[in-house]
């Protein structure tokens, strides 16, 4: 069965970006909003966001939007837009005090202000050594930003459509959006919503490597589903690593862990980063601590020669570990049997964090590869590619990036809805979305989705993480393309409608090929080494060829078509990068 809603702004993501953008559009008179979420939204991933969200505050010692922007476009090797980091690291400071407003309950200093500690690559007088910006709630600080929100979304009676996957977009022939088609959980209907503007704030696609931090849930619908509705992705091939998951398991050890002053320690016992980062020691960038960590296992200095280094708190005594770190220490007793306070804790650089992502402007406003503008398609947060990280995203800068945009997208909506029309809608709009469905249940003898998942996962942490050279990718991405090829023919076991998680895992799994496809192709395509693309094949960061952004774009014959975009470069000119 198919129901319609009829709604004048839609946000698809119950994330801290969809969120966000909810509040501002219900501010908004007369605009019927609702926010549609394949998760119930307080469990998104930014909930498990533990280190903090920076500002330049000043709270406990000199800071200023203008340092935070300069460690923001280094730590992007440069390749990040001038123009939104500019926006970004200006409007953290009143956007933090709204949160504040909003009842977040942040850490506080013993007089009374937010607390801040350092984080990589937040350095103070432009890279002079680290500077406390990131506010933070304990190490819980997306599970308080998520609650905040989701409560004033609430109080102010934005609509929610909880566990509603969004499985299309709807784009009227004249090229504007006009809404979305949604798959509701519980009864396996098709749903179309229609309306003016729609946001993307799906989040991120982690679960395309084997080893990573991020939820099951971490899929990039969103952003494949602009892939295959032909808007390009940009920067694809920046994919970041996070230095400290937990061995094998992936699970997050927040950067905090370092900006409280714990150290990493390879089987001598070295503390090896003054190697790497004399300045900024295991507080230099997260691409290149990751790199770090993985060279020493390389080299046979892994503890016990075994794939992982040590993160070493012991030092910090039980205060500071129980108050400001107190759900690490839980995970690490739960997880591994060991206790921070007394062991170091075993770990490994983690998938993490997509820099790339479907191309917006300052306002959220999607882009094509053009430059032109779609019509009432809007992005943010993850998923998007505003390109405040570029190449490398800064810790605690994403969680920024999510309220900073969001909330921009939540206005730039509510303007374009006053004077847009509802576009008319395209015949049988959920022609193709019923026919991919009923491909994937039709199966009777195929391989499972799990098997195919894992497979794909595999080859994309061998050949497509941290390290990345031409032939290994080239594999990789044959490997992806025949796994696209054995995926036509997956076995959904689940046959039924209601709940059937079987069938959504297995159209989750066509989204992280195409990434895997898209990532590898642009990993491919740039012959140059920067931020967190390695290539073991080409050292060097090539300004002269490299300084400008990767839009690929899935054409009408089925291939990948690749185009560029300038960087946007202001006041900070690309230098030679130290930490
Ligand atoms: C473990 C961990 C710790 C982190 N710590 C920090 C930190 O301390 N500081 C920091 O700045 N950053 C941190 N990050 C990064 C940051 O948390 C994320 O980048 C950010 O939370 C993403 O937010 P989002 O709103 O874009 O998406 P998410 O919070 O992931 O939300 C995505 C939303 O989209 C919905 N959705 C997805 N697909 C569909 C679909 N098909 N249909 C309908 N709904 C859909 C989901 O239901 C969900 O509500 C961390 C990330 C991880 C994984």
């Amino acid at each position: 069965m198919i129901h319609t809603h009829t709604y004048d702004a839609l946000v698809v993501g119950g994330g801290g970006a969809g969120l966000m953008t909810a509040i501002y559009l219900s501010r908004a008179p007369n605009l019927r909003t609702a926010v549609i979420s394949k998760l119930y939204p307080t469990r998104s991933h930014t909930g498990a966001a533990q280190g903090g969200i920076c500002a330049a505050l000043a709270n406990l010692e000199e800071d200023h939007p203008e340092w935070h922007a300069f460690d923001t476009v280094k730590g992007s090797d440069y390749l990040g837009d001038q123009d939104s980091i500019q926006v970004m690291c200006e409007e953290a400071v009143p956007v933090i005090i709204e949160l504040e407003h909003m009842g977040l309950p942040f850490s506080r200093t013993p007089d009374g202000k937010i607390a801040q500690r350092p984080f990589g690559g937040h350095t103070h007088h432009f890279g002079q050594g680290p500077v406390r910006r990131s506010c933070y709630a304990a190490d819980r600080t997306g599970h308080m930003i998520l609650q905040t929100l989701y409560q004033n979304c609430i109080k102010n009676g934005v609509d929610f459509y909880d566990e509603f996957q969004v499985v299309d977009l709807i784009l009227s022939d004249d090229g504007r959006c006009g809404g979305v088609i949604a798959y509701e959980v519980a009864s396996g209907d098709l749903h179309i919503f229609r309306a003016k503007a729609v946001e993307f704030a799906t989040g991120g696609f982690g679960r395309v490597w084997s080893i990573t931090s991020n939820a099951h849930a971490n899929t990039g619908d969103g952003v494949a589903i602009a892939l295959r509705r032909g808007i390009p992705l940009e920067d694809m091939e920046f994919y970041q690593f996070h230095p400290t998951g937990i061995y094998r398991l992936g699970i997050l050890i927040t950067e905090g862990v370092r900006g409280e002053g714990g150290v990493l320690r390879n089987d001598h016992g070295e503390r090896f980063m003054e190697r790497y980062a004399p300045t900024m020691k295991d507080l230099a960038s997260r691409d290149v601590v990751a790199r770090a960590i993985s060279k020493e296992i390389r080299e046979g200095r892994g503890i016990g020669g075994k794939k992982y280094v040590y993160l070493d708190a012991t030092h910090l005594g039980a205060d500071v570990i129980e108050n400001k770190l107190p759900d690490i220490a839980d995970f690490c007793r739960t997880y591994l049997g060991v206790d921070p306070v007394k062991e170091p804790m075993p770990i490994q650089p983690t998938a993490h964090y997509g820099m790339g992502g479907i191309p917006t402007d300052v306002e959220c406003r999607a882009v094509d590869a053009a430059g032109q503008v779609i019509p009432g398609l809007y992005a943010a947060g993850e998923c998007a590619c505003v390109s405040v990280h570029g190449a490398n995203r800064l810790g605690t800068n994403s969680l920024l990036d999510l309220v900073v945009f969001g909330r921009r997208g939540g206005i730039a909506m509510a303007e374009f809805c006053k004077t847009a029309e509802l576009p008319p809608l395209p015949a049988n709009p959920t022609a193709g979305i019923e026919e991919q469905f009923r491909r994937l249940l039709v199966t009777e003898k195929g391989e499972p989705a799990a098997r195919l998942r894992e497979e794909m996962q595999d080859v994309m942490q061998d050949a497509v993480g941290i390290f990345r050279e031409g032939p290994g990718m080239e594999a990789a991405l044959v490997k992806v393309r025949e796994l696209k090829q054995r995926f036509k023919n997956v076995l959904v076991m689940d046959k039924g409608k209601n709940y059937n998680t079987d069938l959504l895992e297995a159209w989750e799994l066509g989204n992280l090929l195409e990434l895997a496809e898209v990532t590898t192709v642009s990993a491919i395509n740039r012959t140059e080494s920067r931020g967190a693309h390695l290539r073991e094949d080409y050292l060097d960061r090539n300004d002269q060829e490299w300084l400008k952004h990767t839009m690929v774009t899935r054409t009408e014959d089925g291939s990948l078509a690749i185009s560029y975009k300038p960087v946007v470069i202001k006041q900070f000119q690309p230098k030679e990068r130290v930490y």
